[in-house]
C-alpha cells in the first residue's frame, strides 16, 4: 500500500495516477473536507496534458477559461503593452494543448474525481514518519498509526514528513510577499474579463490578472515588498486598503480592480533553495514538499502534477524494489524541477526593476522574446513519454 500524506493538488494527482497504474493508494489528508482558498491557478500545457490522461479535462473545460492571451506585459503607469503571446492560435499546434485558468478549487475537484472515494482519509493530521524493519510506519495527532510499503510526503510548503527527514534548512527572507484576491465579473471592467494572462510590472511590484471560473471571477495576484511580514500560510489575509495602498499611483484601470476585490489573501514567500535529495528508503517527497517555488512562471501545481505522473510510472515498472523506483524518480525529477526554482527565482528580479535604463533594456526584450517558444522546455515536456 501507498500512503500519501496531504491532499493538495499534488497529494491527488499522485493519488490518481497510481491508481490508474492499478496501485493502492491511501490518501491521509490533515482538513476535515478537501477544499483549496480562492485563487486562481494557470494550467499550462505540460499540466493540461497530463490531466487529460487522467480523463479529467472535459469536466475541468467546463470550469475553466481558455486563455486567448497570455503573457500580455503592460506598463505599470499607463497600461502600455509590452508584448503579448497569441495562445489561441499558437498554444495547441506547438504543445498540442491550450493553455488554461482555474479556480484552485476546480481543479482540485476534478483531480479528486479520479481517486476513489474511499481512497481518502479526512482528518488526519500526519506528525511523523518513522522506520520500522525496514518499512515506514506513519503517526497521526489522534493516535493513530499506519504502516506502508512507500510514503509520499504530499504536505505542502510545511511538509512534516520532509521535518522527519532532511535536516532542517531555514527558509530565508525573501522580501516580497503575495496578495491574492477574486473580483466577481460584473464588477470588473471588460479588460479584465478577456481571456488573456495580465501582468503589469512596475518598480518593487507586478500585479496578474486572468479570468477564472468559466469567466463568473477575475483572478489577482499581486507581489508587493513584503516589509516585516513573514507569514507563509493559503488563510491569511489582508485588507484591500493594504492591496491599494502598494498600488498607489499605477494606471487608474488597475486601482479601480483592486478596489472591487474581495478580501484578499496574503502569502510571505521564503526562499528555499532546490533540495539535493527528496528520497530517504521507502519514503519520498513531492510537490511543494519537495520543491516550493516562487510563482512567477506559474509551474508548481503543474510540477507536482508532473511528479505525480513520474511517480507512478517508476512505481509500476519496479513495484518489487520501491527504494530504488523512488531513487529512479528522484533522478528523474530533481534536475527539472530545481531549474524551475531557480528561473522563477530570477524572475523576481527582472519583473521589479525601478524605472530607468535597465527597465527600457528588459522591456525592449520583452518586446522581441517569445515566452511560449522560449519556454518550451517546460511546456512541451511530457514526462510519460520521456520514461
Ligand atoms: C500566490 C501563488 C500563486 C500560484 N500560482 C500558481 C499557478 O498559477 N500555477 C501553478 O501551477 N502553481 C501556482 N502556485 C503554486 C501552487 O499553488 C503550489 O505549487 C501547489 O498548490 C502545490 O501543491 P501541493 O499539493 O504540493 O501542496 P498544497 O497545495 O500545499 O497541499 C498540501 C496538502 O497537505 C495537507 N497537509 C499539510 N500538512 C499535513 C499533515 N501533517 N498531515 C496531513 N495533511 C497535511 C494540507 O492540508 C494540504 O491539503 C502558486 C502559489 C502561490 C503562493
Amino acid at each position: 500500500m501507498i500512503a500519501i500524506v496531504g491532499g493538495g493538488i499534488g497529494g491527488l494527482a499522485a493519488a490518481a495516477f497510481l491508481h490508474r497504474a492499478g496501485l493502492p493508494v491511501t490518501v491521509y489528508e490533515q482538513a476535515g473536507q478537501l477544499k483549496e482558498v480562492g485563487a486562481g491557478v494557470v494550467v499550462a500545457p505540460n499540466a493540461a496534458r497530463l490531466l487529460r490522461r487522467l480523463g479529467v479535462m472535459d469536466e475541468l473545460l467546463s470550469r475553466c477559461v481558455r486563455l486567448e492571451v497570455g503573457w500580455e506585459f503592460r506598463r505599470w503607469r499607463d497600461g502600455t503593452v509590452l508584448s503579448a503571446e497569441d495562445l489561441e492560435s499558437s498554444c495547441e499546434r506547438l504543445y498540442g494543448e491550450h493553455t488554461y485558468t482555474a479556480h484552485r478549487a476546480d481543479l482540485l475537484e476534478v483531480i479528486r474525481r479520479a481517486v476513489p472515494d474511499e481512497a481518502i482519509r479526512l482528518g488526519k493530521r500526519c506528525v511523523d514518519v518513522v522506520t520500522r524493519a525496514d518499512r515506514p510506519v506513519l503517526r497521526f495527532d489522534d493516535g493513530e498509526v499506519a504502516e506502508a510499503d512507500v510514503v509520499v510526503g504530499a504536505d505542502g510548503v510545511h511538509s512534516a514528513i520532509r521535518g522527519a527527514l532532511a535536516p532542517a534548512v531555514p527558509a530565508a527572507y525573501s522580501g516580497i510577499c503575495a496578495f491574492r484576491a477574486l473580483v466577481p465579473a460584473e464588477q470588473a471592467p471588460p479588460f479584465a474579463r478577456r481571456r488573456a494572462q495580465t501582468l503589469w510590472i512596475g518598480p518593487g511590484h507586478h500585479l496578474v490578472h486572468y479570468p477564472i471560473s468559466a469567466g463568473k471571477f477575475v483572478n489577482l495576484v499581486a507581489f508587493a515588498p513584503a516589509g516585516d511580514y513573514s507569514v507563509e500560510s493559503w488563510t491569511a489575509t489582508a485588507t484591500v486598503e493594504e492591496f491599494l495602498a502598494e498600488f498607489d499611483g499605477w494606471d487608474a484601470r488597475l486601482v479601480d480592480l483592486i478596489r472591487s476585490a474581495g478580501t484578499p489573501g496574503r502569502w510571505a514567500l521564503l526562499d528555499r533553495a532546490p533540495l539535493p535529495r527528496w528520497t530517504y528508503g521507502t519514503v519520498t517527497l513531492l510537490g511543494d514538499a519537495a520543491h516550493p517555488m516562487f510563482p512567477f512562471f506559474a509551474q508548481g501545481a503543474a510540477q507536482a502534477i508532473e511528479d505525480a505522473a513520474v511517480l507512478a510510472r517508476c512505481l509500476a515498472v519496479d513495484p518489487a524494489d520501491p527504494a530504488d523506483a523512488l531513487r529512479r524518480y528522484e533522478e528523474l525529477r530533481i534536475p527539472r524541477t530545481s531549474r524551475i526554482q531557480q528561473v522563477s527565482h530570477a524572475r523576481s528580479h527582472v519583473n521589479h526593476l525601478p524605472d530607468g535604463p535597465q527597465q527600457r533594456a528588459r522591456d525592449g526584450a520583452l518586446a522581441k522574446d517569445d515566452p511560449l517558444v522560449a519556454n518550451g522546455w517546460i511546456y512541451g515536456y511530457d514526462p510519460e513519454a520521456e520514461l
